[in-house]
């Protein structure tokens, strides 16, 4: 899956270059940290049956999720006026309606 270069800012009117504040390689391997449960799951009494150390580590990784998921999900913005800029086409026909 390619980046996103470019996009339709409602606020220029136009076609626009967008960028994001985070890379895309960065925000890939982020991603691996949103599947850890699907690996840890399977093993999950292994790593619990010590629940001193596996609850404040699982407690750890359930704040991360949070500032995990605003980077990856990270919307582009306009290098222009840096304006939100939409994601697909379709988002763009919703907002552009008066
Ligand atoms: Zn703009």
């Amino acid at each position: 899956m390619s980046e996103q270069t470019h996009g339709y800012c409602a606020r220029c009117e136009c076609e626009v270059e967008v960028e994001r504040r985070h890379p895309l390689s960065l925000r890939r391997k982020l991603k691996l940290y949103l599947y850890a449960p699907v690996i840890l799951v399977p093993v999950f009494p292994f790593i619990a049956f010590d629940y001193v150390f596996a609850l404040p580590i699982f407690m750890l990784y359930m704040l991360g999720i949070g500032p995990v998921l605003m980077i990856v999900r990270e919307p582009a913005v306009c290098c222009a006026c840096g304006a939100l800029v939409a994601n697909n086409a379709r988002t763009i026909v919703a907002t552009s309606t008066p």
